[in-house]
């Protein structure tokens, strides 16, 4: 194990917690610094297995290969969000977890994120708690409708959310998440979805890639597109955000910052939606549009090294292939100029992510 954050020499094992596709890049990105890993997931079938030198097919809840896993790695860390912040302590106790335990309970919980926003100075839209039809109707008088209800834990893609256009609609709203737990957010205005991945080293250095603008249909992110069409100084802003998150969490490895935009040209604003403690589908397109990608920036930061250049050498278009998109992969591998990545899925499933390409264009000299 590393001594006091000293970094992992080539060799070394980092135990990613969760086996999907980005786990699966994450391995690939290790293995490109000469690092091992070991993958914890409870799916045989896990893509992520495919690339890893080792692997633990395990429920998260299995203390007991939880602890030999801890023994087995240098250090965790982890691709989704819903890790159990019990099982990421009890991991801590016998090798470091990045990012830490804070992050997971900040990010899987939204009314505890967006306390957390706001009181970290980040600005964020409207929002109430709504834990009953009660506290929702209070919550609906203050923000007014519409507005969009959405459960505090396990919401991803769109799952667990309502719209609420009108005040008699809210009832069938609640009955819809299931009666669980929720907050009540104001509908933003936005003109556009933006992201940008930050990245923050054991030490404390910290890096963000440029803002990327991002479509979705069927609630699923669709494309990315790098620069995003926004002011430069609303780039700044997003980066400052992002830099300011990853400090206040004493955060170690790559996060996703999901922003609105606010306005158009000299009147754009930021307001943050959400933020995802780990590498982050809108940052697909560093693969091929950087030197160093998130995923190996991510493994740079968990194995203590310095942090590797996030500036972007092309403008770059991600494209999710949902589903049976993927089948178009002949063609797309034929595409002059597209860098196709697919994920090993076994099994199409319609809103399955089951591979990106990221068509890149040379990017225009600074003026
Ligand atoms: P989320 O699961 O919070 O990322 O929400 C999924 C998508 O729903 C976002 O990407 C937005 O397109 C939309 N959305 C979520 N929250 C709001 C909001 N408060 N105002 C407007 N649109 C929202």
């Amino acid at each position: 194990m590393a001594e006091d954050g000293g970094a992992l020499p080539p060799g070394a094992t980092i135990g990613i917690l969760g086996g999907g596709q980005l786990g699966r890049m994450l391995s690939l990105a290790a293995a490109e610094l000469g690092l091992k890993t070991h993958i914890f997931c409870p799916d045989r079938e896990s893509p992520a297995f495919d690339v890893a030198a080792h692997t633990t097919i395990a429920a998260y809840d299995d203390a007991a290969a939880l602890a030999l896993f801890a023994g087995a790695v240098d250090v965790v860390t982890y691709e989704f969000e819903n890790i159990d912040v019990a099982a990421a302590e009890l991991l801590e106790k016998t090798c470091p977890v990045r990012p830490g335990p804070k992050a997971l309970a900040v990010s899987q919980d939204r009314l505890k994120e967006k306390n957390f926003l706001r009181e970290a100075g980040v600005a964020v839209g409207a929002y109430r708690a709504a834990a009953s039809e009660e506290e929702l109707a209070d919550a609906l008088a203050e923000i007014g409708a519409p507005a969009i209800l959405k459960t505090r834990r396990f919401g991803y893609d769109g799952k667990g959310q309502a719209r609420i256009g009108a005040p008699d609609e809210a009832a069938a709203a609640f009955e819809s998440i299931g009666r669980a737990p929720a907050i009540l957010e104001a509908l933003v205005p936005f003109t556009r979805e933006v992201s940008v991945i930050g990245v923050r080293s054991v030490t404390g250095e910290v890096a963000a890639y440029d803002v990327t603008e991002n479509v979705h249909r069927n609630h699923i992110l669709h494309t990315s597109t790098v620069p995003a069409q926004i002011q430069p100084a609303t780039v700044e802003k997003a980066r400052e955000i992002a830099a300011r998150i990853l400090s206040a969490l004493d955060y170690v490895g790559v996060i996703g910052v999901e922003l609105f935009v606010v306005g158009e040209g000299e009147a754009e604003t930021l307001l943050v939606n959400e933020i995802a403690p780990r590498v982050h589908n809108s940052g697909h397109w560093t693969q091929d549009g950087c030197s160093v990608s998130q995923f190996q920036n991510h493994i740079r930061a968990v194995a203590g090294w310095p942090l590797g250049a996030t500036e972007r050498h092309s403008n770059a278009v991600m494209t999710n292939l949902i589903g049976a998109e993927a089948e178009a992969w002949q063609g797309l591998a034929a595409e002059p100029g597209a860098a196709l990545h697919l994920y090993g899925k076994r099994e199409v499933r319609p809103g399955r992510k089951m591979g990106h390409v990221t068509r890149l264009r040379p990017r225009a000299p600074a003026a």
